[in-house]
C-alpha cells in the first residue's frame, strides 16, 4: 500500500517507528517480540530505521519491513540514508527493496559520522529523492522535517526552502522530528503552508519514560523542553514508575491537542517498547 493513500482527510493517521536490533542472535528475536506486542494497536503503518553508515551488507531494515507487511499484514516504510552511500550502493538497495515487496521509502540524508568523510554522490536528502524518482522503480517517497529547525540549517527560512526542494523532488509525505512543545509545531505548520508545501505532515511524538532518554534526545535533535515538561521530569526523577506514567500522560496530552488542531497524523517514536505504544493507543483509541 502506498502510504499517501492513508491521508484522505477522513481521520488522523497513526504510525509507529521501530529500529532494528543490534546484531546478536539474542537481539534478533527482540524485534519480533516488539512487533507481537505492537500489532494489537493496529497502527496505520510502521516505519523501520536504517543506519547512517550506508552498510549494504546490513539489510535488516528491509527484512523487518518485509516481515511487517507479510507476517503482520501492516504497511511498512523503510528508512534509507545516503550520506555514506554511492549511487551503486543505492541501486543495490532499491533492487533489494523491490525484491522484499517494499513500496514506501523514507529518504534521508542521515547524520554525518564523526571521522568518516561523507561520500559525494548525495549531498542532501532531496538528491536521494530525485535519484529514487528517476530510478525506474515506482516507490512512494517520504521525507523528514524539523519543527524546531534542523541543527545544521542556517535558519528557519533556509530550512523551509530546503524542505520545499525535498517535496519538489518527489516527497509525498513528511514525518517530523520529535518535539515536546506543540506551539513550535503549529508555527512550523503555518510557515510550511505559507511556503506552498501541501503534502501531509505527521507530528513526531516521543513519550519520555526514563531520565536517560531526555539528555540523549535533546543532544541529538535540539528539541526545546517546556517548563511543564521539565517540572514533571524533575518531580519524578527518583520514581521510575511515576516518571513512566507521567511521560505517557504528557505524550497523550500532546496528541489530544494535535488531533484537536487537525494534525494530519501522529508518528510515535516507540523506542521498541510495546508497553509505551499500547498505553498511548489505548488512551486515544476513541479519537482515531
Ligand atoms: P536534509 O533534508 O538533506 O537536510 C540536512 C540539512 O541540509 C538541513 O540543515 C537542511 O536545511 C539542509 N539542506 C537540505 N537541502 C538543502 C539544499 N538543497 N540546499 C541547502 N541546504 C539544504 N537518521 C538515520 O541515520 N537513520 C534513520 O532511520 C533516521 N530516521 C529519521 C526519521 C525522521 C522522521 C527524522 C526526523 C530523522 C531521522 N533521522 C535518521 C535523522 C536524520 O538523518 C538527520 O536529522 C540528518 O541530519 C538530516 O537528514 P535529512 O534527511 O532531514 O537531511
Amino acid at each position: 500500500m502506498k502510504i499517501s493513500s492513508l491521508f484522505n482527510g477522513e481521520k488522523t493517521v497513526f504510525s509507529l517507528e521501530v529500529f532494528p536490533p543490534k546484531k546478536t542472535m539474542e537481539d534478533v528475536s527482540t524485534i519480533y517480540k516488539t512487533l507481537d506486542g505492537i500489532k494489537a494497536v493496529k497502527p496505520d503503518f510502521i516505519s523501520v530505521t536504517y543506519g547512517a553508515g550506508g552498510n549494504t551488507a546490513d539489510l535488516s531494515t528491509f527484512e523487518i519491513c518485509r516481515v511487517i507487511e507479510e507476517r503482520y499484514n501492516m504497511p511498512a516504510i523503510a528508512h534509507l540514508t545516503c550520506v555514506n552511500s554511492e549511487k551503486g550502493d543505492i541501486d543495490y538497495i532499491l533492487k533489494k527493496l523491490k525484491e522484499c515487496g517494499i513500496e514506501n521509502i523514507l529518504a534521508l540524508r542521515g547524520d554525518k559520522i564523526e571521522g568518516v568523510a561523507p561520500k559525494n554522490d548525495f549531498k542532501y536528502a532531496s538528491d536521494l529523492i530525485e535519484y529514487i524518482k528517476n530510478s525506474g522503480h515506482s516507490f512512494e517517497i517520504s521525507g523528514a522535517c524539523y519543527p524546531e529547525v534542523h541543527t545544521e540549517a542556517e535558519g528557519p527560512v533556509e530550512d523551509i526552502f530546503a524542505l520545499k526542494k525535498k517535496v519538489e523532488a518527489g516527497a509525498q509525505h513528511l514525518i517530523s522530528q520529535l518535539f515536546f512543545d506543540n506551539s513550535a509545531f503549529y508555527t512550523f505548520m503555518e510557515r510550511v503552508r505559507i511556503a506552498g508545501i501541501k503534502v501531509p505532515i505527521e507530528a513526531g511524538i516521543m513519550p519520555v519514560v526514563n531520565i536517560g532518554q531526555i539528555e540523549r534526545m535533546v543532544s541529538m535533535c535540539g528539541a526545546s523542553l517546556p517548563r511543564k515538561f521539565t517540572k514533571i521530569m524533575s518531580r519524578f526523577a527518583d520514581n521510575p514508575q511515576a516518571l513512566f506514567d507521567a511521560g505517557i500522560a504528557y505524550a497523550v496530552d500532546q496528541i489530544v491537542d494535535l488531533i484537536s488542531n487537525g494534525a494530519d497524523g501522529i508518528h510515535l517514536y516507540t523506542m521498541n517498547n510495546p508497553l509505551v505504544a499500547n498505553r498511548i493507543f489505548s488512551a486515544i483509541d476513541s479519537m482515531r
